[in-house]
């Protein structure tokens, strides 16, 4: 049933709003920095933010390493928090160029699960932003959990109210096929569901998953 119902939303999703083509990064470091700069923020937000990283001629990992963390924090500012998104940014640049010396392909070769490790070891680093650029940024097969992902399950009660990250994230990962494509597609069609759709009061009339049994207070 609850591989059944995790398959259908899928299908339900992707039928209605087609390929997501996420992540919106035009490379691994700006998928990198971006997954940081979206903490507690909109999306057009980040894209000011990355907007100006570019136009200073400053987008890539290396050039923000090589910048002073107050010229950084001025150039993010319209991320929002950006003292703190700044120093988390940096957080991220001093671990990955004292282990993997700032190449990218070294990141990549490493294993997901002892990476996931490591990232969630950096301060400011958590979850969702970890799983983020683990899975957008460095092609690992592991599943997104964000709020949306959290409401959407509930509502269609595959979970209840005490799950948590961990184990929302095995719940889809044990009854998907193992694949980063999937699991690209399903974050962004569930952020895509949740944005129209399953706001904190639900919009169900209209929402490609109306046809799913799902018990809530509607508008
Ligand atoms: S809006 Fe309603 S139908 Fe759509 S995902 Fe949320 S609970 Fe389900």
């Amino acid at each position: 049933m609850t591989s059944e119902t995790i398959n259908k939303i899928y299908e339900l999703l992707s039928k209605r709003f087609g390929e997501q083509y996420w992540w919106p990064g035009e490379s691994v470091d700006e998928i990198i920095v971006g997954a940081i700069l979206t903490q507690n923020t909109n999306w057009g937000n980040v894209e000011k933010a990355i907007g100006n990283l570019k136009q200073a001629s400053v987008m890539s990992l290396a050039a923000i390493n090589a910048i002073e963390i107050e010229r950084l924090a001025e150039l993010i500012r319209p991320a929002g928090y950006y003292n703190v998104k700044a120093k988390r940014i940096k957080n991220f640049l001093a671990w990955f160029f004292d282990e993997f010396g700032g190449d990218i392909e070294q990141l990549k070769k490493s294993d997901c699960a002892s990476l996931r490790v490591e990232l969630l070891s950096i301060n400011g680093i958590g979850r969702e932003t970890a799983d983020s650029i683990l899975l957008y940024g460095l092609g690992k097969a592991i599943f997104v959990i964000d709020t949306y992902t959290f409401r959407i399950a509930y509502r269609h009660g595959l979970i209840d109210d005490q799950c948590d990250y961990e184990e929302l994230q095995r719940l889809f990962e044990d009854n998907l096929p193992c694949n980063v494509k999937l699991f690209n597609e399903y974050h962004a069609l569930l952020v895509r569901a949740g944005k129209e759709f399953c706001k904190p009061k639900a919009k169900c009339s209209g929402c490609p998953l109306e046809c799913l049994p799902h018990e809530i207070e509607q508008e």
